[in-house]
């Protein structure tokens, strides 16, 4: 698709898993038809900006050669299925189970192709979300209606509510009436499941599972350089790990063979490698120049916002930098989202980028009220005040 800097090229790998040699083809991709860069997104695929329409040939070919080519030409979802990075140790067969859902998608035409069926867990951000209850038993979930079925008739079912969604024409599940869903052949009515799910999250650094270790990393706003990305693939071979398993949190996660070979220093200038790194609670889109719709260099700006955001990101709250309205980098509210617009930031606290603006402010003076956020808090160092009259500019 077309940005502020030539083609984009979205990559989603199978289940979110890279093989090692699939990971080296991606690199080389982005070096030799790219900007030299890898996005890392929030549905755990992968991008590669600055592509041009000479250079899609080729980069088409080496990533089909590797298996990581489209699915489908109907403008259907590439990859309809999220799962955990750490999938596949479960007593339900998850990657199985994402597997059937994929080929019972594929025949399912009219499909959106942000429709988003997680698979083992539960996202805000999915259309349906299928829960575990037991080895052979799975919940349903569509937005407020559940419905539990055998994960035999899991795929069938699957489609059936993505065969009616399609037919409403609407672009997310949660636009459809909830009475427009009928209840899938073999699959009763639901209680509605408490809490969230299992979490598709994993914390960065050396941890367990299981008793499987676990070596995970963050992208910082979910973006690399191809040599971090190869350093990575390095680092991988090194400590004994066979693929890269792609996370929501913009991240990879590695199950070394070899937990013991882990030197967090090999990688730390290219990663977040700890829990309490504040970059970890700001979300980022490419903005300007990369995007044509941003006027502010966000991926810049949210590096010290994420500085200033520190005793913040401690208590848990979290920040977005967005380039325009649209929010790419996080859907749903955040405790305060900084608008890009007209080489500044509109602010939102508690809101949506979308959400009318409070002021309208330099980064330095966000920055500047950051700092004072930590005693008096967002609202009241975010306040229209008088500090920022003949430096700031309200909203016209
Ligand atoms: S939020 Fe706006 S500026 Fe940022 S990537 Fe999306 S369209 Fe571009």
């Amino acid at each position: 698709m077309p940005t502020g800097d030539g083609l984009l090229a979205r990559i989603h790998p199978p289940l979110g898993i890279l093989t090692l040699a699939q990971a080296r083809a991606v690199a080389e991709g982005a070096r030799r038809y790219g900007n030299g860069h890898l996005d890392l997104t929030a549905r755990a695929n992968l991008q590669i900006r600055g592509v041009s329409e000479a250079t899609t040939a080729p980069l088409t070919a080496l990533l089909g050669a590797v298996g990581l080519g489209d699915t489908r030409t109907d403008g259907g979802p590439q990859r309809l299925t999220l799962t955990s990075p750490l999938a596949g140790r479960e007593p339900l067969d998850i990657p199985a189970l994402a597997r059937a859902i994929e080929d019972m998608g594929r025949g399912v035409p009219g499909l959106p192709a942000k429709t988003l069926v997680a698979v083992g867990l539960r996202m805000d951000e999915a259309d349906l979300s299928v829960l575990s209850l037991a080895a052979d038993r799975v919940a349903i979930v569509a937005g407020t209606s559940v419905w539990a079925c055998s994960s035999t008739d899991t795929p069938s079912a699957i489609g059936a509510l993505l065969t009616a969604f399609a037919a409403t024409g609407k672009r997310r599940m949660r636009e459809v009436p909830p009475d427009t869903l009928t209840i899938p052949r073999h699959c009763q009515q639901s209680e509605a499941i408490q809490g969230g799910g299992p979490s598709a999250n994993v914390v960065p650094g050396l941890s367990s599972h299981g008793g499987q270790p676990i070596f995970a990393l963050d992208a910082p706003f979910g973006r690399c350089t191809v040599e971090a990305f190869e350093r990575l693939i390095a680092v991988a071979e090194t400590i004994g790990a066979p693929e890269f398993r792609l996370s929501p949190t913009r991240g990879i996660v590695l199950l070394p063979s070899h937990p013991e070979r882990v030197r967090l220093a090999d990688i730390a200038a290219d990663f977040i490698t700890t829990a309490d790194d504040p970059r970890r609670a700001v979300a980022t889109c490419t903005g300007a120049p990369a995007c044509a719709s941003g006027s502010t260099p966000t991926l810049r700006d949210a590096a010290s916002v994420a500085d200033a955001f520190r005793p913040l990101a401690a208590r848990g709250l979290v920040a977005h930098v967005s380039g325009c309205t649209k929010g790419c980098a996080k859907p749903g509210p955040a405790d305060l989202t900084l608008v890009g617009r007209e080489g500044q930031y509109g602010v939102v606290i508690g809101g949506n980028p979308s959400d009318t603006l409070s002021l309208q402010i330099p980064i330095e003076a966000a920055i500047e009220r950051l700092g004072r956020a930590a005693s008096v808090g967002l609202a009241a160092a975010f306040a229209p005040a008088s500090i920022d009259i003949g430096r700031n500019r309200r909203p016209a």
